[in-house]
């Protein structure tokens, strides 16, 4: 083994993790800039009831389409606005932006379903969350029911009488609730009880196991059951096969969101799917 080997791997590493600070750096000013430029839109991802096979409503992703690099994950991205607190202008601008769409379909005469939001824990934790959204909403005139956000269990960990009391004024408002990535998160099973919230959603990481690993089963069959029993909806998401549908189809499951039937689409491909749904049709599998 050549001497200074560990130390050369030593450097590399530091390099790789200057490299790291730099990029994120540098992602962090574009952020800035990201909104006004006109680089930022929403793709809509269908939800699919699974006893009708008929379009239930639909998540709303953002997207960054980054001038010189192309598309920025929003795993990527959204943690460097939640640093610099950038999240609260990019969410009221999601929220606006969902409200117009919404605002559009209706007027266009499409079906209306409901679009769920995801909201970061910082704005969640805003004393003036109620009032952005109730902004938004007045602004194009969008009822309450047609809006759905998505928490995940860690918002509450903090400080859970605060977050159940902000989950409880934002029931009262109209808008629904739904836990995303449920599973993943310090809390056990036995919390969401305490959640008053209308849906919930196995994460993705154990759909994707669902055939092949015990424990992703257990998981899952768990959270349908232990929803089912809240009174709660349960969505499915990252459903890319037949067999993972199968599977959640004999649990039960109310709701799958995933490749099988669609990508996350642009707004205007997303009103085929509304169009289709006005007239009774099954949705078809699009595996891709
Ligand atoms: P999420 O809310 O759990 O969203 C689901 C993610 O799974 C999305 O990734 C979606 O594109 C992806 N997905 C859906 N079906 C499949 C499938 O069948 N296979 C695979 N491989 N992936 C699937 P995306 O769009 O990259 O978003 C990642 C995360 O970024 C979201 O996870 C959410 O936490 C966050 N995010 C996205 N948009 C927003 C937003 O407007 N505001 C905030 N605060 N967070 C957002
Ligand atoms: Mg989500
Ligand atoms: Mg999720
Ligand atoms: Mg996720």
């Amino acid at each position: 083994r050549a001497k200074g080997e560990g130390k050369n791997t030593y450097r590399h590493y530091i390099d790789e993790m200057d490299a790291e600070i730099q990029r994120r750096r540098l992602l962090q000013t574009d952020l800035k800039r990201a909104l006004v430029n006109n680089e930022m839109f929403i793709e809509y991802q269908p939800q699919i009831d699974i006893a009708t096979n008929r379009l239930a409503g639909a998540e709303a992703l953002l997207r960054w389409q980054h001038p010189e690099r192309g598309r920025v994950p929003p795993d990527e991205f959204i943690p460097l606005a939640e640093q610099t607190g950038l999240i609260v202008e990019i969410g009221d601008w999601v929220l606006e932006e969902v409200c117009m769409q919404i605002r559009a379909w209706q007027d266009a005469g499409l079906p209306q379903v409901p679009i769920a939001v995801n909201l970061s824990s910082v704005q969640f934790r805003r004393d003036d969350l109620l009032e952005r959204i109730c902004s938004a909403m007045h602004a194009y005139d969008i009822n309450p029911g047609l809006l759905e956000f998505e928490i995940t269990e860690s918002y509450v960990m903090n400080d859970p009488d605060a977050a159940i009391s902000t989950m409880f004024d934002m029931r009262e408002f109209g808008v629904k609730i739904s836990v995303d990535d449920f599973g993943t998160g310090y809390s056990s099973l036995g919390y969401l009880r305490r959640f008053p919230v209308d849906k919930v959603k196995i994460d993705r990481s154990f759909v994707t196991d669902i055939e092949h690993d015990k424990d992703s089963a257990t998981l899952a069959k768990a959270v349908v059951q232990l929803g089912h029993s809240l009174g709660l909806k349960v969505v499915a998401e990252g459903v890319e096969t037949k067999g993972q549908l199968e599977f959640l189809q004999n649990q039960y499951c109310d709701l799958v969101q995933g490749y099988l039937f669609s990508k996350p689409l642009p707004a205007r491909k997303f009103s085929e799917w509304l169009e289709s749904s006005s007239i009774n049709t099954p949705v078809q599998h699009l595996v891709s």
